[in-house]
C-alpha cells in the first residue's frame, strides 16, 4: 500500500496528518506550486506528526478531503485509492462530482450547505473506476485549514453490508423453506430456550410456533427421559461441542417418532457459546425398515425365533463372556424325530402350526438371557447362559432343562381332530472348553445329536471327546471314499435268493469296497457315509450296472436270474433316477424285469407321494421293486396297498427268534398272511438254520435269503459257480 503512495508529494501528509488532529496551522503550500524537499520536510515533521500520518496512511477507513471552494479532491488515503480504484493522481486531479452521482447543481448545494453546516451524515452514490456504482454512507466534516474550507469526507462502503443483509434474508428464507426441522436456542440463557423453529419442525411435532417459542427442547421427551442417548446429548453441551443423537421423541398429540438431532454451538469472537443450532429428522420410517431388515437377517419368519446366525451371534458374544466371567454354559441343537412324517401326513400348513408351537413351547423353558433359536427345518437350537463356574455342574443344571424341554415338546398336540405327540433327539455340549470358535460347538452339539439319535431318539447325549475321534475318522473316510469312487475300490458280491428246494432263482447284490490299506470293509462302515455326502449317487450307479452287466452274462444259461440292488434313499431321491437307471440298462442291454430295487422304508419319510411316483415311473420300465427291511421302519401294514412293490423282505431280525419266540413268530405269519392277500411276494432274510427254514415253510414262505443256503460271495465266484452244473445247496 505504501508504495501504491509513494513519498512523491509528502506535503499531503503532513496536511492530513495535522488535520486529522485538529492542528490546522501546519498546512502549507508554496504560491509557485513547488512542492518542499522530500528530506528536508521528514526532517521537520516530529514523532507525533509522523505517528498522525502513518495512522491516516495505514487507516482501513475510505478518507478524502475535498475544497469546499470547487469541490475538487486534494488529498485521499491509501484505503480509497483501493476503494475507487483510479491512481493517486487521477484522484487528486478529480471533483467530486465525478464521484458523487448526483447532478451538478446537487452538488453545489452541498458544498454551500458543508460550508454553513460544518459537517453532515449522508447517503450517496458514488461511482468507482470500474464505473460500478456503490451505495455508500458518507461523513462529511468541514474545517478550516490556514484559511481554506475544507471537508473531511469519511466513505463507508454500504454495498457490503447490504449483500450481508441479503444473505441474512435469503438464509432466513432457505431455513423456513427448509425439510429438515431447524431449531435455534439461545445459549446464553441457563436453560437454552428456542428463538426460533422453523415450519418444518413445527410439522414434525405438531406443535404451534407460540407453543415451542421459549421452551428448552425437553419437551420433545415426554416423560420419556431414560434414554441413554440423553446422556450423550447432555455431555456435549456440557462441553460445548456438537453432537448427533437419536432420541425418541413425541409430538403434540402424543404419538412416538425416532428424531435424529444434531447440534451445534455458535461462539461469539470472545469463544462463548450465544446460540445452539439444531437440525431434527423424523427418522421413524428408516428405523422401521432397518428393523423389518434386521428381522429378516436375524430371525425366522415362521417362529419367530433367532435364526441360525443370531445364534451364532450370541453364542459368540456368550463364549467371550463366559471366558472373561469364569463361568460354564450349554449349547444343544434339537431335531424332531417324526416330523418328517407327520408333515408328509398333515400336509406344510400342520407343519407350519406345530414348528410355530415348538417354538413356544422352547420359549416358555427358558430363563431370561437363554435363546431358543430355528436353525431351520425340524431343527432348533438352545443356548444356556452362565450356569455354573464348574463344567460338570453346568452340564447337569443343562441336562436338568433339557429334559423339561424334551418334556414340554412331548405333550400331545390337537391339531384339528388328531392328536398328534412329536419327541426330539437332542445333542448338547458344555461351553467354553478351550478356545473353539462358535461354529465348532455347534458342530459337536451336532456330532452329540447323532449319537442321540443312533441310540433310538428321544434321547440327550452331550459331546465327549470320544466323539472327537470318531469326527475325525469320518473326515478320513470321507476322504477315502471319493478316491474309491474314482480309482474303482468297490467289488460286487452276490448272495443267493432260493427256493425251499435250494433252486437258486435269484441274487442280492451287496457292495465291499476293497480299501487299500484296511481290506475289505463291509457296507455299514461306509454307506451311512456315501449317503450323507451324495457319493452314493455315483457308487449306486456302479453296482447297479455291474448287476445288469451281471445279468446280461448269465443271460446264455437261460435261467431267468434275477438280480437284486439296494437303492439308498438319497439316490431314490434325485430328480432324474429312474431315467439314468433306464439308460443303464439300455446300454447294457437287458430285460428290466431281470433286475429288481430294493428300497427301504426311509425313502417315503421326505415326501410320500413323491417317492410313490418314482416308484410308479420305475415299475413302468419294468424294473421290479422290493421293500427291504420289512417290519423295523415306520410304515404300517396298511401302507403297503399305497405302494407299487411286487416283493417284501422280511427283516432279519424277526426271522433270527421267529422259531423261539411266540411275538416274532406272531409278526413274521401276519406279515405272510397280509403279503398273501395282498399278492405280494415274500423273501425271508438272515435264514441260517434249517430250523429257521422249517418254521418258514409251515408258515407258506418260498422264498430264502440266509447263509443256510449261502453267503455273499465274489460275482464271478457265483458267476463261475453258475456257469458249472449246479449243485443242491441244501444236499450239501
Ligand atoms: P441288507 O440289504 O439287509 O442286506 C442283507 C445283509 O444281511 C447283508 O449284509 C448280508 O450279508 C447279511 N446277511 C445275509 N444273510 C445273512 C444271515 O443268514 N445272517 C446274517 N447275520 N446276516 C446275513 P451286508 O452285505 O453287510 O450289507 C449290509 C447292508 O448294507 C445291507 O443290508 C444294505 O442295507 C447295505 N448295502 C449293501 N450293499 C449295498 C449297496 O450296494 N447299496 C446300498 N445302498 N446299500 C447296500
Ligand atoms: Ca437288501
Ligand atoms: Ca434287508
Amino acid at each position: 500500500m505504501l508504495e501504491l503512495i509513494g513519498w512523491r508529494q509528502p506535503i499531503d501528509y503532513v496536511f492530513f496528518i495535522y488535520l486529522l488532529a485538529g492542528l490546522g496551522p501546519a498546512f502549507y503550500r508554496p504560491p509557485n506550486g513547488v512542492w518542499a524537499q522530500k528530506g528536508k520536510l521528514v526532517h521537520t515533521l516530529s514523532i507525533r506528526d509522523q505517528v498522525f500520518r502513518q495512522f491516516f496512511e495505514s487507516s482501513p477507513t475510505v478518507a478524502l478531503v475535498v475544497d469546499l471552494a470547487d469541490g475538487k479532491i486534494v488529498a485521499a488515503n491509501a484505503a480509497a485509492i483501493t476503494f475507487y480504484g483510479w491512481p493517486h493522481d487521477t484522484l487528486l486531479s478529480m471533483t467530486m462530482s465525478q464521484i458523487n452521482t448526483m447532478p451538478p447543481d446537487g452538488m453545489a448545494k452541498l458544498l454551500a450547505h458543508l460550508n454553513q453546516a460544518k459537517s453532515g451524515l449522508f447517503h450517496f452514490q458514488h461511482r468507482l473506476a470500474s464505473g460500478e456504482v456503490v451505495d455508500v454512507e458518507s461523513s462529511n466534516t468541514a474545517i478550516e485549514v490556514a484559511g481554506r474550507r475544507l471537508c473531511l469526507v469519511i466513505v463507508h462502503d454500504l454495498s457490503e453490508q447490504k449483500r450481508a443483509e441479503e444473505s441474512l434474508w435469503l438464509a432466513r428464507r432457505a431455513m423456513d423453506a427448509s425439510a429438515t426441522g431447524l431449531t435455534i436456542a439461545d445459549g446464553r440463557q441457563p436453560d437454552l430456550p428456542l428463538i426460533y423453529a422453523n415450519p418444518a419442525f413445527l410439522q414434525m411435532t405438531g406443535y404451534t410456533r407460540d407453543e415451542v417459542q421459549g421452551r428448552n427442547c425437553r419437551f420433545l421427551q415426554n416423560d420419556d427421559r431414560n434414554q441413554p442417548e440423553l446422556d450423550t446429548l447432555r455431555a456435549a453441551i456440557k462441553k460445548g461441542q456438537p453432537c448427533e443423537v437419536i432420541l425418541r421423541n413425541y409430538r403434540k398429540d402424543g404419538t412416538a417418532f425416532w428424531n435424529e438431532i444434531t447440534i451445534a454451538p455458535v461462539f461469539d469472537a470472545a469463544g462463548l457459546i450465544t446460540h445452539y443450532i439444531g437440525t431434527q429428522k423424523d427418522i421413524s420410517d428408516r428405523k422401521a425398515a432397518e428393523a423389518h431388515v434386521e428381522r429378516l437377517a436375524y430371525f425366522d419368519s415362521l417362529t419367530d425365533l433367532p435364526n441360525r446366525r443370531l445364534f451364532l451371534d450370541r453364542l459368540a458374544s456368550n463364549l467371550a463372556l463366559s471366558i472373561r466371567n469364569d463361568t460354564h454354559g450349554v449349547a444343544a441343537v434339537l431335531d424332531l424325530d417324526n416330523f418328517k412324517n407327520l408333515n408328509d401326513a398333515e400336509g406344510p400348513d400342520m407343519g407350519d402350526l406345530l414348528l410355530r408351537e415348538i417354538a413356544s413351547r422352547l420359549q416358555s423353558c427358558l430363563r431370561e438371557g437363554d435363546t431358543a433359536a430355528r436353525l431351520g427345518g425340524d431343527e432348533f437350537a438352545i443356548l444356556l447362559t452362565n450356569l455354573s463356574a464348574d463344567g460338570t455342574t453346568a452340564a447337569q443344571l443343562g441336562r436338568t432343562i433339557l429334559e423339561r424341554i424334551g418334556k414340554s415338546i412331548e405333550v400331545p398336540l390337537a391339531l384339528g381332530s388328531i392328536q398328534h405327540q412329536l419327541t426330539t433327539s437332542i445333542g448338547a455340549v458344555v461351553f467354553p472348553t478351550g478356545k473353539e470358535a462358535p461354529a465348532d460347538i455347534l458342530q459337536k452339539a451336532n456330532t452329540a445329536l447323532d449319537r442321540s439319535k443312533a441310540a433310538g431318539k428321544n434321547t440327550i447325549s452331550y459331546f465327549e471327546a470320544a466323539m472327537q475321534d470318531h469326527v475325525q475318522r469320518r473326515v478320513t473316510m470321507e476322504r477315502d471314499l471319493r478316491t474309491a469312487v474314482e480309482s474303482g475300490e468297490f467289488r460286487m458280491f452276490l448272495q443267493p435268493q432260493v427256493l425251499g428246494n435250494g433252486t437258486i432263482i435269484g441274487a442280492e447284490a451287496l457292495i465291499r469296497w476293497q480299501h487299500p490299506t484296511k481290506g475289505l470293509v463291509p457296507p455299514l462302515d461306509f454307506i451311512p457315509v456315501a449317503e450323507e455326502t451324495g457319493l452314493i449317487v455315483d457308487i449306486g450307479e456302479w453296482i447297479f450296472r455291474q448287476a445288469c452287466q451281471t445279468v446280461k452274462r448269465l443271460e446264455a444259461w437261460n435261467n431267468g436270474l434275477r438280480i437284486a440292488v439296494n437303492v439308498s434313499p438319497r439316490q431314490f431321491r434325485m430328480a432324474n433316477f429312474p431315467t439314468r437307471m433306464a439308460a443303464i440298462i439300455e446300454e447294457v442291454g437287458i430285460k428290466p424285469h431281470q433286475v429288481a430295487m430294493e428300497v427301504t422304508e426311509a425313502v417315503f419319510f421326505d415326501n410320500l407321494s413323491h417317492a410313490v411316483a418314482t416308484m410308479n415311473e420305475l415299475k413302468s420300465l419294468g424294473v421290479r421293486l422290493s421293500l427291504d427291511d420289512f417290519g423295523t421302519g415306520y410304515s404300517s401294514l396298511s401302507y403297503l396297498q399305497k405302494l407299487p412293490i411286487a416283493e417284501l423282505k422280511i427283516d432279519r431280525s424277526f426271522i433270527k427268534d421267529a422259531p423261539t419266540n411266540p411275538n416274532d413268530a406272531a409278526l413274521v405269519e401276519a406279515i405272510l398272511a397280509v403279503a398273501r392277500q395282498r399278492k405280494l411276494d415274500v423273501v425271508a432274510e438272515g435264514v441260517e438254520s434249517v430250523k429257521h427254514v422249517d418254521f418258514l415253510k409251515s408258515r407258506g414262505c418260498r422264498v430264502f435269503q440266509g447263509y443256510y443256503f449261502g453267503r455273499p460271495v465274489p460275482a464271478e465266484e457265483f458267476v463261475a459257480a453258475i456257469e458249472k452244473p449246479q449243485v443242491d445247496p441244501s444236499a450239501g
